[in-house]
């Protein structure tokens, strides 16, 4: 058997560590993001296979690569069985373009399929180590209800999260606060960035050094794993000639979504184009043209809300593994291999009217019914075909990332209709909320946490 890999950061002055380390420290002493040291090829033929697997059984083969000797086969298999249990539709649109529905988790974002997962795996390290942990959590909306709704009734976890209150809608609210059990929530009188200082603050106050704090966030290569998979189900799906490459478009914010797509092209996958489509925040198609990277501050509000990052966190990684290094506060100190980069990754910005239309032009065209970030990933797919290639017939799969039904107010004013929800959001409505109202204060928060998880 080989040997396990290990993770070293892309500050490269921290020596590497194994998966479990990488998982429960989330970020590098050193601050760089933790990164596998080799990428484990697939082989022609079990990509071939993976046509007659069910999507628990594929993530247990593409994830077993990653953690061979880190836990027994059989254990992860269990892991991931129980961890995927809903759909994954892809939808013929037209020709041969598609679309991944990774809307039908529990939370109706593709952020279930990473903290699904992770959580699990967490939860399984923890309990052989009988440790306790503590995971503080800032959302603008999907993440926090995601990690909540997947750790939610582990023991030997408690979760806090932190939201906006007046940044999340009503639904989002929902979906965390009606949970309980080991599941608190703070809203906040602030904004997203708010939120996210006091958890960073408290990660770092000596006084709190006693709390077993960890942090469930996009960084965590515990969500880099699950996020590979799909790339390979999806292209199991299209039943291509063996080898035959697809073009995939994945709408971005922190990019974790695109380095599963870039690490699966790393291990195999035959994808002809990867399409990084953003919003109007658009410091990546801006870098891949220039050359020279200015991160966006503040970052631009956009309807595809989830996106709107100016400077994605997990760009360093990507910046690694195309031979660069980008530090801990943007800064590039060593060029990637932009020539590669460019014919691995096309960049594509999406703006707000571009946006609107697509989810009017899909739903009339095709009755293909958007929300804003899949219809990022949709346009930005459109224009990769119109500009690079134009008279062919690529199978193409763009991804869609969250259930319309989570964004009714703007299907509603740009289809005239309400999104039917999915069977995930029935019933959230009834549920009784709790949560613990805050002013955006860090003493506060302190004594929060001190008074009760001490
Ligand atoms: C988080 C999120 C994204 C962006 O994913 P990244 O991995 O941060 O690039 C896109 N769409 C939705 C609905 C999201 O919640």
């Amino acid at each position: 058997m080989e040997k396990p890999i290990l993770f070293y950061s892309t500050n490269g002055r921290s020596e590497p560590v194994t998966f479990r380390e990488a998982l429960l420290k989330g970020l590098a002493p050193d601050k760089g993001l933790f990164m596998p040291q080799r990428i484990p090829p697939l082989s022609g033929d079990e990509i071939a296979g993976f046509a007659a697997m069910e999507y628990h059984e594929i993530a247990h083969a593409v994830s077993w690569k990653f953690l061979q000797g880190q836990l027994p086969d059989r254990d992860l298999a269990g892991l991931c069985r129980d961890a995927y249990d809903f759909p994954v539709p892809l939808e013929h649109v037209h020709g041969r373009q598609h679309v991944m529905r990774l809307d039908r988790g529990p939370t109706a974002s593709f952020k279930d399929f990473a903290a699904r997962l992770m959580g699990r795996l967490i939860h399984y390290y923890l309990l052989q180590g009988n440790e306790k942990l503590l995971i503080l959590t800032a959302t603008s909306g999907d993440t926090g209800s995601a990690i909540a709704n997947a750790f939610f009734g582990l023991d030997n976890i408690q979760v806090l999260v932190l939201f906006p209150e007046k940044e999340v809608t009503a639904r989002q609210r929902k979906q965390m606060t009606t949970l309980g059990g080991n599941v608190s929530i703070i809203s906040v009188d602030g904004k997203f960035d708010h939120c996210q200082a006091l958890v960073k603050e408290a990660f770092t106050d000596p006084e709190l050094a006693h709390l077993p704090l960890s942090s469930a966030n996009s960084i965590n290569i515990g969500r880099l794993v699950p996020q590979i998979v799909y790339y390979f189900y999806a292209y199991s799906r299209l039943r291509l000639q063996p080898g035959e490459a697809a073009v995939f478009s994945v709408p971005s914010g922190n990019f974790g979504d695109m380095m599963g797509g870039v690490l699966a092209m790393g291990m195999g996958l035959p994808c002809q184009r990867l399409v990084v489509a953003t919003n109007e925040n658009d410091e990546f198609p801006r870098f891949m043209a220039e050359g020279s990277y200015r991160p966006i501050e503040p970052s631009r509000n956009c309807i595809s809300s989830a996106m709107n990052v100016g400077h994605p966190s997990n760009l360093a990684r990507l910046i690694s593994l195309y031979g660069g290094t980008m530090d801990e506060k943007g800064q590039i100190l060593r060029l990637p291999d932009m020539g590669r980069l460019r014919r691995d990754i096309f960049a594509v910005s999406v703006s707000e009217a571009e946006t609107r239309s697509t989810i009017r032009s899909a739903y009339e065209k095709h009755r293909l019914l958007l929300e804003p970030h899949g219809a990022v990933g949709w346009a930005g797919l459109q224009k990769y075909l119109a500009a690079a290639a134009p008279a062919s017939d690529l199978p193409c799969i763009a991804l869609e990332t969250a259930h319309p039904a989570k964004f009714p107010e703007e299907i509603r004013s740009i289809l005239g209709f309400d999104p039917p929800l999915p069977p995930s959001l029935q019933g959230i409505e009834d549920g009784t909320e709790s949560s613990t109202a805050m002013a955006n204060d860090y003493r506060k928060f302190k004594n929060f946490l001190k008074k009760n998880y001490s």
